[in-house]
C-alpha cells in the first residue's frame, strides 16, 4: 500500500511519490537547528518527527538521503556572539555539539549530510549572483542585496505557494532586513546584508562588499548543492512556512527556473503545560533539563510521538511519567517473548505467526503500516502496538505461544520498532551508536553472516561494551 502525506503545497493529502518515479531514492531536507542556544523540546518534536518520516520511508524500502543543515550564522546568533564577546565558531560549536548529542539520545538516525551555512558562503554568493543576473535581486545603496518580489512575480512565478498572501497590502520596493518577519510585513527580503559595526568579526567578502548572508538564502544554497535543484521532500515546523520556506522557494525557483520541492511537510507546534513555551512561565525545557529530572532520551522520544504531526499537543511532566509506564508495559511484554524464545534467542528472519504459513501477514505490522500510510497516523499506530501487547500478554498467560511463535512476534516487534525507534529496555542506557552496532550485529546474525557479526562484536569491545547472549536475548554490558 502507498504512503499518503499532507503536502503543504497542494494543501491536501497526496500519495507520496518521489520525483524519480521508477526509483526508490528520496532526497529529504530538514531545516536544522539555529545554534544560538540548546534546542528545546518544541524543537525536538519537529526533529523527532523528521526522524519518524525518514525511518518510515526506509521501512517502506526507500533509500533516503537525509540532509539537515546547521544554521550557524543569522541575526540571533550574531546578537549572542556580541553579548558573550566570543568568536562565531567558539560560540556555535558548543550548541552544535550539544544538538547532535541530544539527537542521538533521542534515538534519531544521524542525517547523512549536515552542512553548516558558514561553509557554503561561496554557494550562497553564487546563488545571489544568479538572482541578480536574472533581474530578480538588486543591490541597495548600503551594499546589501534584496530579493524583489515584484520582479519575481513579473516573471510569472508565484510568491505565496505555501501561505496565502495579501498583495494589495504590499508596497513595492519596501524592504525587510530582519530574518524573521510576519506575513503582514510582506516586503522584499535580504539575501546579503552589508557589514555593520554590530556584526563584529562576522563577515565575508563578496562582490557587493563585506557582509553576511540572510537566513533564507542559506537553506536554498545548501539544499540545492547537496540534493540538486529539485528534490522530493522538505520538512520543518509550521512556523517556518512563512517567511523561511516561502522565501526558499522564491530564491530557488527564481534562480533555476525549475520546481524546487515536490512535497512540503510541516509539523504543528508543541505546547508545554498548556502554554507556549517561555522561560518566564517556567515551562521551557531542554532535553538536558528533563535528563536532570531523571528522564531518559528514550522516554522523551516516546512522549514526543503521541499525536498526529499536524496537531498541536500538550507536553506535560505527567505525560512523561506516563511514557515511562507505557514503555515498561512494552518492555515487559517483549521480555516475556524473549524468555519464551529462549532456545532460539535470535528472532527468525521470516516474519510468521504460530500456525500460519511463513510470510503470512502479521497483524501488528499490517495495522501499524496501514495507520502510518494514512498521513503518518501515529496514534492509530500506537493503538495497534498496545492492542498487540494486550493480546500477546493474554496468549502468554494462557500458555498459547510456542517458541517459534514468540520469535515471530519478536521479529514483528523489531520491524515496527525500527520505525518507532524506542529501542529496548536493556539497551536504553548504552549510547545510540552502540545500540546501532548491536542492531547491526543482530541483523548480521539473522542473515547468518557470522564473520560480520564477530567483527561488530570486536568493534563493540574496542568501544568498551560486551554483548552477552542471554536466554532473554542479547544484552550490552560496559566492560
Ligand atoms: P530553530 O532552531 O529555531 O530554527 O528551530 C528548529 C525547528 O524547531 C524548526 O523546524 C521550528 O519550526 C521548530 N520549532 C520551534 N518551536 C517549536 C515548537 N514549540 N514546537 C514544535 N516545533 C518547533
Ligand atoms: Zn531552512
Amino acid at each position: 500500500m502507498g504512503l499518503k502525506l499532507f503536502n503543504t503545497l497542494s494543501r491536501s493529502v497526496q500519495e507520496f511519490a518521489p520525483r524519480a518515479a521508477a526509483g526508490k531514492k528520496v532526497g529529504m531536507y530538514c531545516c536544522g537547528p539555529t545554534v544560538y542556544d540548546f534546542a528545546h523540546i518544541g524543537n525536538w518534536r519537529t526533529f523527532v518527527f523528521g526522524d519518524l518520516v525518514r525511518r518510515y520511508l526506509e521501512f517502506k524500502g526507500y533509500e533516503v538521503r537525509h540532509v539537515m543543515n546547521v544554521t550557524d550564522v543569522e541575526d540571533k546568533i550574531i546578537k549572542r556572539v556580541r553579548e558573550t564577546k566570543t568568536t562565531l565558531r567558539e560560540f556555535t560549536v558548543k550548541f552544535e555539539t550539544a544538538f547532535f548529542d541530544d539527537l542521538k539520545s533521542l534515538h534519531c538516525r544521524m542525517p547523512h549530510v549536515t552542512p553548516r551555512a558558514t561553509e557554503f558562503i561561496g554557494e550562497i554568493v553564487a546563488l545571489i549572483e544568479k538572482l541578480i543576473a536574472r533581474g530578480i535581486a538588486y543591490q541597495t545603496a548600503d551594499g546589501s542585496v534584496y530579493f524583489s518580489i515584484e520582479k519575481y512575480r513579473g516573471c510569472g512565478c508565484t510568491y505565496g505557494q505555501l501561505v496565502k498572501l495579501n498583495f494589495d497590502e504590499m508596497r513595492p520596493g519596501v524592504r525587510v532586513a530582519a530574518d524573521e518577519y510576519e506575513k503582514e510585513a510582506l516586503a522584499d527580503f535580504a539575501l546579503w546584508k552589508t557589514r555593520v559595526p554590530e556584526d563584529g568579526d562576522v563577515f565575508w567578502p563578496s562582490p557587493w562588499g563585506e557582509g553576511r548572508p540572510g537566513w533564507h538564502i542559506e537553506c536554498s544554497a545548501m539544499s540545492m548543492k547537496v540534493l540538486g535543484n529539485s528534490f522530493d521532500l522538505h520538512l520543518g515546523g509550521e512556523d517556518l512556512k512563512f517567511p523561511h520556506h516561502e522565501d526558499e522557494i522564491a530564491q530557488s525557483e527564481g534562480a533555476t527556473g525549475q520546481p524546487f520541492v515536490k512535497h512540503w511537510l510541516h509539523g504543528a507546534h508543541l505546547l508545554v503545560e498548556g502554554k507556549k513555551m517561555s522561560k518566564s512561565l517556567g515551562n521551557f525545557f531542554t532535553l538536558r533539563d528533563l535528563a536532570g529530572k531523571g528522564f531518559t532520551g528514550r522516554e522523551v522520544r516516546y512522549a514526543l510521538l503521541p499525536a498526529h504531526y499536524r496537531e498541536t499537543f500538550n507536553f506535560t511532566l505527567d505525560g512523561l511519567t506516563g511514557a515511562r509506564t507505557a514503555l515498561a508495559r512494552i518492555d515487559e511484554c517483549v521480555g516475556k517473548l524473549r524468555a519464551l524464545a529462549a532456545p532460539h534467542p535470535v528472532p527468525a528472519p521470516v516474519v510468521s505467526r504460530a500456525g500460519s504459513a511463513p510470510g503470512a501477514p502479521d497483524p501488528l505490522t499490517d495495522r501499524f503500516t496501514a495507520a502510518l500510510d494514512e498521513d503518518l497516523n501515529i496514534s492509530s499506530a500506537w493503538a495497534a502496538v498496545f492492542d498487540w501487547v494486550r493480546d500477546t500478554n493474554k496468549r502468554v498467560a494462557e500458555n498459547a505461544l510456542s517458541a517459534p511463535a514468540a520469535m515471530a512476534a519478536l521479529a514483528a516487534w523489531e520491524k515496527v520498532n525500527s520505525v518507532l525507534g524506542i529501542g529496548a529496555a536493556a539497551e536504553a542506557e548504552a549510547p545510540a551508536e552502540i545500540v546501532a552496532l548491536l542492531e547491526a550485529r543482530q541483523a548480521a546474525r539473522q542473515a547468518k553472516d557470522f564473520k560480520r557479526s564477530d567483527q561488530i562484536r570486536d568493534e563493540l569491545k574496542a568501544q568498551g561494551w560486551v554483548v552477552e547472549d542471554s536466554p532473554k536475548g542479547p544484552k550490552l554490558k560496559k566492560i
